[in-house]
């Protein structure tokens, strides 16, 4: 089966700095596919299946400048293009994103491996059986834990098991807050992962306000960080910089 696998459909290949979370303003290369299997209301990517007939590739690094190519990518021609932008300059790691970049694990299974630099995984922790697999290929995890309010459906038992796999590497954790977020969910994400590690960091990003969610008022958000001290021992407030430098 994963030796068949040729394409996936990758929305954009490009330079930035990491803009959220642990590694915040590292230079990193972002690889983005599409399709998730979440619909959080505060999204900020276009990640229907589908919706990218082709897929944008940085022509010069951090130029903003794109060549286009069809939908599905090749697995081999997507490592040759991303290992000749790492080439032309050192990169923190490579930063694999979505969407939900799990749903392309048998194409990710055979792209990790060529890739010349750390890799660090963005994901939603729902797929943990996906993450297993991808393991040994992976040396960061950013984890998002998604609330009730925001998915409308428990997450609990996935996150739980996601947390327990992703706990071996370096994992630090992120949760989106708005002003509307329910304060007896956050405490329950926070005692969540204290039940796993309670070093495990935890970052704390007030929305990017989009659709229903508001930014938090100072009042909600520095709550939320001494409601999640009383369970971690890292707990950052980090809101998406690259958004402020509009950066990509
Ligand atoms: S998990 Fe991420 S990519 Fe998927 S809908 Fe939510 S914010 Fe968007």
């Amino acid at each position: 089966m994963r030796d068949s696998v040729k394409g996936a459909n990758v929305i954009e290949v490009f330079s930035s700095i990491q803009g959220e979370g642990k590694y915040v303003g590292y230079r990193q290369l972002f690889v983005r596919f599409e399709g998730c299997n979440l619909k959080c209301d505060y999204c900020d990517t276009e990640h229907e299946a589908g919706s990218h007939e082709r897929c944008r590739i940085e022509s010069v690094i951090g130029s903003q400048n794109f060549s286009f190519y069809d939908n599905p990518v090749d697995c081999d021609f997507l490592a040759d293009e991303i290992n000749s932008m790492l080439l032309a300059l050192p990169h923190h790691a490579a930063s694999i994103t979505g969407g939900e970049p799990l749903m392309e694990s048998d194409y990710l299974f055979k792209l990790l491996p060529n890739i010349n630099a750390p890799i660090l995984l963005e994901t939603n922790g729902t797929m943990p059986r996906e993450l297993k697999m991808l393991l040994p290929m992976v040396d960061i995890i950013s984890m998002d834990i998604k609330l009730p309010s925001e998915v409308n459906r428990e997450l609990w038992d996935l996150h739980r098991d996601f947390l327990r796999i992703a706990s071996e590497k370096d994992l630090y954790v992120k949760i989106v807050v708005a002003d509307e977020t329910k304060d007896d969910e956050l405490r329950r994400a926070f005692e969540l992962i204290a039940s796993i590690d309670n070093n495990i960091p935890l970052i704390l990003q007030p929305v990017t306000p989009k659709g229903m969610s508001n930014k938090p008022s100072a009042k909600k958000i520095m709550g939320a960080q001494k409601i999640a001290l009383s369970a971690l021992r890292d707990v950052r407030i980090i809101p998406q910089t690259h958004v402020m430098m509009n950066l990509l």
